[in-house]
């Protein structure tokens, strides 16, 4: 898509900070972060909203949500410890769609958030 800004970044037409990529996802920093990590997971495939998107689109779907867990890891804000005494460390997973939903950039994206609070705002 000409004018979508994660369409340019995917095709390198813009520029970004990218932590993870394969074949069909990108994995980049938010350019405005609501917390000390703010990554945006992204099909390399246009699909405006998620409301878009229907059983066909389960692989995708569910591989964006699968590679979260790795990423987390990497950038130290994964789940740690297995009691309420020890656990620490963590994440919110975001999808915005539509107006209501306050979705700004219409190329579906999920938003992982995470990192020692206070964060940003409570989004
Ligand atoms: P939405 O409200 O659509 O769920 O969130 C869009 C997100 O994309 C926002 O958090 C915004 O900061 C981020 N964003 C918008 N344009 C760009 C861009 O050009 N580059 C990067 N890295 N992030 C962007
Ligand atoms: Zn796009």
């Amino acid at each position: 898509m000409e004018n979508c800004p994660f369409c340019k970044i995917v095709e390198r037409r813009l520029p970004a900070d990218i932590v993870y990529e394969n074949d069909r996802l990108l994995v980049f920093k938010d350019i405005n972060p609501a917390a000390p990590v703010h990554l945006l997971i992204v099909p390399k495939q246009h699909i405006p909203t998620l409301s878009d998107c229907h059983e066909g689109h389960a692989a995708i779907l569910g591989e964006m949500m699968a590679v979260i867990p790795r990423i987390a890891d990497q950038q130290r804000i994964g789940v740690v410890g297995s009691s309420p005494q020890t656990r620490s460390g963590g994440y919110r997973v975001i999808i915005n769609a539509g107006p209501d939903g306050r979705q700004e950039v219409y190329h579906l994206h999920i938003h992982l958030i995470g990192g020692p609070r206070p964060w940003k705002d409570n989004k």
